[in-house]
């Protein structure tokens, strides 16, 4: 696998049958993890239409990890009555640490990205436009742009914090 791609579900705080399936690893309100339908090697031939469709033009060698949550979010300041959580937002954040370790990915903006990020590296895919993840209920002070290499420094710390305790 070469890199993971984070969203939000735009869903409610638990998965649902067709949210497994679009995504390897979902993350519910009180930090479980949930596995997907397809595990991230299914991604790695996109051909036979078994595999996790979670990133328009960017599925092959993606492992997509989603936080469940984010339902009506409108604008920052109109964010819906499902916002991430802090339990949840740092649950994601270490398991992605640990998907990095597992995988052997390194954590930069290629290789470790919101679908938010992937939309605008890449506009020409129906990832364009894509507003997860824009927005971090947990730290609303984080801006848009910024919250790409929140992400990565979060998933950094982890992975440090994993590696040090072993
Ligand atoms: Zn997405």
């Amino acid at each position: 696998m070469k890199r993971i791609i984070i969203h939000w579900t735009a869903g409610c705080y638990f998965p649902t049958t067709h949210e497994k399936n679009s995504y390897h690893f979902l993350i519910d309100k009180n930090g479980k993890i949930h596995n997907g339908k397809y595990k991230p090697e299914d991604n790695l031939n996109c051909t036979k239409g078994t595999y996790a469709m979670h990133t328009g033009g960017g599925n092959t060698d993606s492992i997509g990890i989603a936080i469940c949550a984010m339902a009506g979010f409108k604008n920052r300041t109109n964010i819906g009555e499902y916002p991430i959580t802090v339990k949840q937002f740092e649950a994601a954040m270490k398991y992605c640490a640990e998907l990095c370790i597992k995988y052997n990915i390194d954590i930069s903006p290629t290789t470790v990205m919101t679908h938010y990020e992937f939309g605008l590296k890449h506009p020409a895919t129906t990832s364009a436009g894509k507003i997860d993840i824009t927005f971090l209920p947990p730290y609303p002070w984080v801006t848009q742009k910024d919250v790409g290499s929140f992400i990565r420094t979060k998933i950094k710390w982890y992975k440090l914090k994993i590696q040090g305790e072993k």
